[in-house]
């Protein structure tokens, strides 16, 4: 009844001893030969004994005998035959025996067969649940073995894996980091210095005007190119000063234009295709972070300006005011304040229609950006009237650049539908050194429009004092 369980890794050593032992193997089989015919020895030794036996007691020593060899062997083909023999030899004693042995002889056949019975159920049911069980096992002892091989294939790439994952966490940063700048200057600085991170060992460079062959190469092609030899490479007419390098180039886009290269370059052999894939990534999330701050501009200017002129609209321009109040409070410095109005504009629109007075709008706001300088604020206060801030600017200079733009305006003469014509234009100055606050400035400034508009238009007026 014993049941071995040895290593769970020897699926043939795992074996119940009963009827549901039907190991193939070799040295099974011969255990088995070796006990029939030990056990047929003994048989027919006692069996010789049994013939010359005058007493019943020689039965009992043979029936017990071959009971302990069955209940030992049953379960294998030698073991049945011994059970049946051992049947017979107490159908023997029962028919030569005295009366105590018969009873004793019946007793014991019924006894042993019941027994017999009994392991024998027990062992198939003990064998049934050994060969679920050894099903199991199998199974589990299967799982284990591949769960061995994935993890020792597992440890091999795991320093990969790490690498890779680091390298895509710091790009996950860097995508971060790009998606929540919104100057190209900080973009072109983040995108060196992350791909400086990343490519330690090699120069890297931000092309932003064709220089060698390589670069005219992508700037025409669009695509990113990888040479692993410099000085094998002969699509690339590169001279090389010293030990031949490999160089990979991607280009970051601006919409459909090149704004500019991110160019990598190594040692010979230093730069892998796989690292093209890495700069590829990197340009690829640097062209996205070009394109948002493009929209973002585009939103940002759409919001300040005026569709009309372009130039800045009434409250961008009243945000302006107030900055540069406060700048010139600051430091110290003084600015004048200009407030423009076409003339007679009304009637213009009635002799030219309205189509024609937008084009003079448009022509006056030019007019006034070019006579000014780049520093100088534009705004279009009101319809046909505008404003403009000339910092660092005393009143004296200021009352200059006004009557260049009321000169420049009247000299323009516009042609629609075969008539010529032109406008003038009031203009009311104000300096922060005498006004000081937003209100009082414009106050000042309007005043003297009107003063001007009263005084026949086409002139300049100025609030304040000229020293
Ligand atoms: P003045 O300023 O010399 O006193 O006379 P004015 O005729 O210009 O008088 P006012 O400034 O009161 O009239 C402004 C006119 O400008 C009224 C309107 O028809 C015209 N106007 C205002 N905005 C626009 C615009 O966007 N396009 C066009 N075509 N006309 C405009
Ligand atoms: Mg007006
Ligand atoms: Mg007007």
């Amino acid at each position: 009844m014993n049941t071995e369980f040895k290593d769970p890794a020897n699926k043939q050593s795992f074996a119940g001893r009963g009827h549901g032992r039907r190991d193939n193997s070799l040295k099974k089989l011969l255990f088995e030969c070796v006990s029939f015919i030990l056990i047929s020895a003994g048989f027919w030794f006692v069996l010789y004994i049994l013939i010359k036996a005058e007493s019943p007691e020689h039965y009992f020593v043979f029936f017990i005998f071959i009971q302990i060899a069955a209940f030992l062997f049953f379960s294998t083909y030698a073991s049945a035959v011994i059970a049946v023999l051992s049947t017979l030899v107490a159908a023997a004693a029962f028919i030569t025996g005295s009366d105590g042995v018969k009873v004793f002889a019946a007793l014991a056949v019924l006894i042993y067969w019941a027994i017999i019975c009994f392991l024998n159920m027990y062992e198939n049911r003990e064998t049934e649940s050994c060969g679920r069980n050894k099903l199991l096992l199998e199974n589990m002892q299967g799982a284990i073995a591949e769960l061995e091989t994935a993890l020792k294939s597992g440890a091999k790439l795991i320093p990969a894996l790490k690498k890779g994952i680091a390298s895509y966490e710091k790009m996950a940063e860097f995508s971060l980091k790009l998606g929540t700048t919104f100057s190209l200057k900080d973009i072109s600085m983040f995108i060196i210095k992350f791909t400086r991170s990343i490519f330690q060992e090699a120069e890297v460079k931000l092309i932003k005007q064709a220089g060698d062959a390589c670069d005219r190469w992508v700037y025409s092609s669009q695509k990113p190119v990888y040479i692993e030899n410099t000085a094998m490479d002969y699509r690339f007419d590169l001279h090389n000063s010293g030990d031949a390098s490999s160089i990979i180039a991607c280009p970051v886009f601006n919409g459909e234009n090149i704004q500019s290269i991110i160019k990598v370059i190594g040692r010979q052999g230093g730069l892998l295709p796989s690292d093209l894939r890495v700069l590829t990534l990197i340009a690829t999330l640097s062209s996205l972070a070009v394109e948002n701050v493009k929209l973002f501009e585009t939103t940002q200017n759409l919001a300040i300006t005026d569709d009309l002129t372009g130039l800045y609209n009434h409250s961008y321009f009243m945000e302006r005011l107030a900055e540069e109040i406060s700048r010139a409070s600051r430091h110290g410095e003084e600015f004048v304040f200009l407030m423009l109005d076409i003339d007679h504009f009304k009637k213009f629109n009635d002799d030219f229609g309205h189509q024609a007075g937008d084009e003079v709008i448009r022509r006056v706001a030019l007019g006034i950006i070019q006579t000014i300088r780049n520093t100088d604020i534009v705004g279009r206060y009101g319809g046909e009237e505008f404003s403009v801030i000339l910092p660092r600017t005393d009143l004296k200079r200021g009352l200059v650049i006004a009557r260049h733009i009321t000169e420049m305006v009247k000299k323009e003469r516009f042609n629609f539908d075969g008539k010529y014509a032109g406008v003038t234009v009031t203009v009311g100055l104000s300096s922060f050194q005498d006004y000081r606050e937003e209100d009082k400035i414009i106050t000042a400034a309007d005043e003297a429009l009107y003063e001007g508009k009263k005084k026949g238009r086409d002139r300049v007026v100025a609030r304040g004092s000229l020293k």
